[in-house]
């Protein structure tokens, strides 16, 4: 007898729909598995056949040989086991065919008998959804993360047994002996939307002064341009740092799709978890290995940065990483993508991140305080140039965050601005630029092409001039001149000013430190060397509840 059974696995993240077929023959009795398969999916055989004991079905005394395909996918750290014991009982007549019509079954058996819950249940179920399957059989744990797909029936399944008995049913009463897992996705999101309980203890009204480092962030998260945070110990780099997602627009569901999705491959969704509605934070020590920032393993696995993608990725002592390591991030920063090579196959997770790295200014901390800072020329030169230059590249914002002063510490929190309040300025520039980028398949500022910033960041003639002058004065590359344009680009969103104005971009090229004062050899300040050549004052950041 012969029956097939439809799965589902994934490759990398991209999910795919695994035919199980069953042939049961009279012959020597044995139990082979085939079709490109790794030895832990071998294994499974023996796994199922033990299972099926336990749970009152023995195997008969046969030929069973198992398939899976597609053929052309190699088959590895994937979950078959329930599948196939299905495909075997459907195959010797247990079950009848007709039940598994339009039906996807995914899970693990243990040797009781006990369904397992396995990762990347949510991609695999929305992929069966589009490929027109409207029953998933899924283990019990995983039921309510595959009913976030609200148009597909979920059955969770605690044991062989259970599944047995729901597919020996007629199709009327089933429901009866396995209600379908029902979640209210809208109700997630509007939890995930008033972002209470997630900010309790963590909002920006707690951070007294850094009116500075505060407006940096601000732009950043408006734009998406990824951010240094250089300044001593103790200037709250870290506090700012954490409170960044509180400032970002919330998820919306394409977004929250995809971000579960790389949870779900990832097995870093929590038991009886659905969606994730809230914009991840990563922070990764600066010790971890590349392996694990981007993605590792025979069958990789996603990296702290795939982790990251559509949150926020902090690099806090960022000079301490290993330089191998920060080159890592070079292309998936480029691509919003990481690509990893294995000789299964390549396989792609997304990282599209915010990135926000903070690094004291030398070894001791305190330069350019030169009375504190004792560390010689040479000493500050290494320690800011294990940063290497193509990941200053990618960096659009840098700011000084300076050491808070006692009376700012002692002042009291009623007049900082809130978290939601900022929030509400970022999400109204994020609207401009979704409108403004419509038909250019980008979302941010952050990712204008030199022909789009040509084309988005029209100047007048003084701010041309202006822009001329800054360009000789800094000694700006023809990439950092483009970081300028982007960044003023943002700030005018900011305002919601269709034109980018001098004080724009002043403000713009005041975030090119890592071009002067830090990073080159000339040692010359940015603003210093603007603000006194040019008639325009800098800009001030937004008032907003400091001091
Ligand atoms: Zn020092």
């Amino acid at each position: 007898m012969f029956s097939t059974v439809v799965s589902g696995a994934v490759k990398g993240i991209m999910p795919y729909l695994m035919q199980v077929e069953v042939d049961t023959s009279d012959g020597l009795p044995m139990f082979n598995m085939v079709g490109f398969i790794s030895g832990d999916v071998r294994e499974a055989a023996e796994r199922v056949r033990v299972a099926l004991k336990n749970a009152g079905y023995p195997l008969p005394p046969m030929r069973i040989t198992v398939n899976l395909s597609p053929a052309d996918i190699r088959k590895s750290g994937i979950a078959v086991d329930l599948p196939v014991a299905i495909g075997i009982l459907t195959a010797v007549g247990e079950i009848d065919s007709e039940n598994l019509k339009d039906t996807l079954v995914i899970g693990e058996l243990g040797l009781d008998g006990e369904v397992k819950a396995v990762s990347g249940v949510l991609p695999m179920v929305s992929h069966a959804f589009k490929c027109g399957f409207k029953t998933c059989i899924l283990p019990a744990d995983n039921a309510r993360e595959g009913a976030v797909v609200q148009e597909m029936k979920i059955v969770g399944v605690e044991s062989l047994s259970e599944a047995v008995a729901y597919l020996k049913t007629d199709a009327d009463e089933r429901d009866e002996i396995i209600p379908p897992t029902v979640v209210d996705v809208d109700e997630l999101f509007r939890e995930a939307g008033s972002y209470e309980d997630y900010l309790k203890g963590i909002d920006f009204s707690e951070i007294n002064g850094q009116a500075a480092v505060k407006r940096a962030v601000e732009i950043a998260a408006a734009g998406y341009h990824h951010i240094l945070l250089i300044g001593p110990p103790g200037s709250g780099k870290s506090m700012v740092a954490k409170r960044i997602p509180s400032i970002m627009p919330p998820l919306s569901r394409e977004e929250a799709l995809e971000v579960s999705s790389i949870y779900s491959v990832a097995g870093m969704l929590k038991k009886g978890e659905t969606l994730i509605t809230r914009r991840p934070f990563m922070s990764p020590h600066h010790s971890i290995t590349e392996a694990a920032l981007a993605g590792g393993g025979t069958i990789p696995h996603p990296g702290v940065i795939s982790l990251s993608h559509r949150g926020v990725m902090f690099l806090d002592e960022m000079a301490e990483f290993k330089r191998n390591t920060l080159n890592l991030l070079r292309q998936p920063l480029e691509d919003r993508e990481v690509h990893i090579a294995r000789s299964g196959g390549n396989f792609s997770y997304p990282a599209d991140l915010l990135l926000v790295g903070a690094m004291n200014p030398c070894p001791c901390g305190y330069y350019p305080d030169l009375n504190k800072c004792k560390c010689s020329e040479g000493e500050i030169t290494k320690y800011l140039g294990r940063i290497s230059g193509p990941i200053l590249d990618r960096i659009d914002i840098c700011i000084e965050a300076a050491k808070i002063d006692v009376s700012e510490l002692s002042h009291g929190t009623q007049c900082n601005e809130s978290s939601a309040d900022i929030r509400k300025r970022v999400t109204a520039a994020v609207k401009v630029q979704q409108r403004r980028f419509e038909k250019e398949g980008i979302r941010f500022n952050s990712e204008m092409n030199p022909s789009q910033i040509q084309k988005y960041c029209k100047l007048g003639i003084q701010e041309q001039r202006l822009m001329e002058r800054i360009f000789t004065t800094m000694d700006l590359s023809a990439r950092a001149y483009h970081k300028v344009l982007r960044v003023a680009r943002t700030i005018a969103d900011l305002e919601n000013s269709e034109r980018i104005e001098a004080s724009h971009l002043t403000e713009a090229a005041c975030y090119r430190m890592m071009d002067t004062k830090y990073f080159s050899k000339s040692g010359l300040s940015a603003e210093q060397s603007i603000a006194g050549k040019t008639s325009v004052n800098l800009r001030k950041p937004a008032e907003g509840g400091t001091l």
